[in-house]
């Protein structure tokens, strides 16, 4: 089994037994990361002096369209921009391919290795026919991080009568491993976007397969409905379901998720841009819950995790300072740099069921860390570790990213990635798309 020591750089655990290092050793064995402390033996094992860098884990993100990952960065044009959370998938949704799933699928996932993303719940409602499955999947085992694989049906169809069936054959042929990179969530529609009783069968089933759910919920005005309150009157809230967005809920609902020991997801950026309301960050924080934090759509949103801890900090700091301006006492504390970093991270994991293999520097876990580089002209002089990940990288700083132990970045490079074959077969997936469905892009060729 290979062994590989990374030497000499500043650790941030995130573990707050284990704690911080200024400089120290971390020693990956095969998976999983057996010992952190300064001037390890290295025994046989590989040497990467990484001392111009801080080591932490990698970034986790709860929730993101993955196959979507072919229509980044919109601008102007993108469709879902009013509040209409589905306006871009239902539009390009039914155009896609088998191909088309497994290109956008590949270019999303490599996208957010690149960025130090060693974990994302792929919010996959893309699942037409049983072939866009298994590009979907085809693309996880390409890509190779680890991932939450949340199967949803396609938004623009009726519901499908054998979901049921479909998943229960998809927990056995690709989720059955104990030891593996993928595992099986369920992403249903839910009470805002589908009727009680379908959502009450949704989550049965996603019971009787023990596996989680992630619901979005409090979406633009689709959240006022009370709906989240009739789910839970109805017994269905649980620990095992994780809730995005949450920006129109009443503070009510938001007490009953709590209550029931259920997740949060914020996706801030995504869901400012596409007017699903402020998310609900001081809500949470005074009720001492910790999110974790997702991308949902590239559709202008960047792949990276840094905008997400920037977004939500910056939101919670300007909505305090405004409240000073206007005289109010009571205001709470500003959000700190060490919990964003572990809402990107830890809590990340937690929320996708992973608290336990992943997240944090903690020996017995699996080994997924990225390497951030502190001596590049962005950010040096370092003048607080944390402070430069939260406030000042970017994915120029992501040197290496590793997975269950596997290096998929290296010298700030994906290992073992065609860019020219991935790149051809996005444009293609891309123009096929974009033609059938009739959205109209402003190519680079268009530009002028
Ligand atoms: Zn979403």
């Amino acid at each position: 089994m290979s062994r590989i020591l990374l030497k000499d750089g500043c650790v941030l655990s995130l573990d707050r037994k284990i704690g911080n290092f200024h400089r120290a050793d971390v020693l990956i064995d095969g998976s999983t990361i057996s010992e952190i402390g300064p001037d390890l033996r290295a025994g046989n094992a590989e040497v990467i002096d990484v001392s111009d860098s801080i080591v932490m884990p990698g970034f986790v993100d709860t929730h993101r369209h993955v196959w979507e990952g072919l229509f980044r960065n919109l601008g102007d044009r993108a469709p879902a921009r009013g509040g209409d959370p589905g306006a871009l998938s239902r539009q390009i949704g039914p155009a896609y391919r088998p191909e088309d799933v497994h290109a956008g699928n590949l270019v999303g996932l490599l996208g957010a290795v690149d960025a130090g993303i060693t974990t994302v719940l792929d919010w996959s409602h893309i699942q037409a026919t049983p072939e866009h499955t298994e590009a979907a999947i085809a693309a996880h085992h390409e890509a190779g991080l680890r991932a939450v694989f949340a199967y949803g049906a396609p938004w623009w169809r009726e519901s499908d009568p054998t979901q049921a069936d479909t998943l229960r054959r998809l927990a056995s042929a690709h989720f059955a491993g104990a030891d593996q990179l993928l595992t099986l969530a369920l992403a249903p529609p839910g009470p805002e976007f589908a009727s009680l009783e379908s959502a009450r069968a949704d989550w049965e089933l996603a019971r009787e397969l023990g596996i989680r759910i992630s619901v979005h919920v409090g979406v633009g005005d689709y959240g006022r409905g009370g709906k989240l309150a009739e789910m839970a009157r109805a017994g269905l809230l649980g620990a095992d379901t994780t809730y995005v967005s949450c920006a129109t809920l009443s503070d009510e609902e938001i007490g009953m998720i709590a209550d029931s020991g259920g997740s949060f997801s914020l996706a801030a950026a995504a869901g400012m841009m596409m007017g699903y309301g402020m998310p609900p960050i001081q809500q949470l924080l005074d009720r001492q819950i910790s999110p974790s934090l997702s991308v949902d759509a590239e559709s202008n949103v960047p792949t990276d995790m840094f905008t997400q801890m920037r977004a939500v900090i910056s939101i919670q700091h300007a909505s305090l300072f405004d409240l000073k301006l206007a005289g109010k006492g009571g205001v709470p504390n500003l959000l700190t740099t060490r919990r964003i970093l572990e809402f990107a991270t830890i809590e990340g994991a937690r929320a996708n069921g992973l608290g336990d293999v992943t997240g944090s520097l903690t020996p017995g876990k699996q080994a997924d860390l990225v390497v951030l580089r502190s001596d590049t002209p962005n950010i040096y002089p370092i003048n607080d570790p944390i402070g430069a990940v939260v406030w000042g990288m970017d994915t120029s700083n992501v040197d290496s990213v590793f997975v269950a132990g596997k290096a998929l970045k290296r010298d700030g490079e994906l290992v073992g990635v065609d860019v020219a074959r991935v790149s051809a077969l996005a444009y293609s997936a891309r123009d096929h798309v974009a033609r059938t469905a009739g959205l109209e892009l402003l190519t680079m060729e268009a530009v002028g």
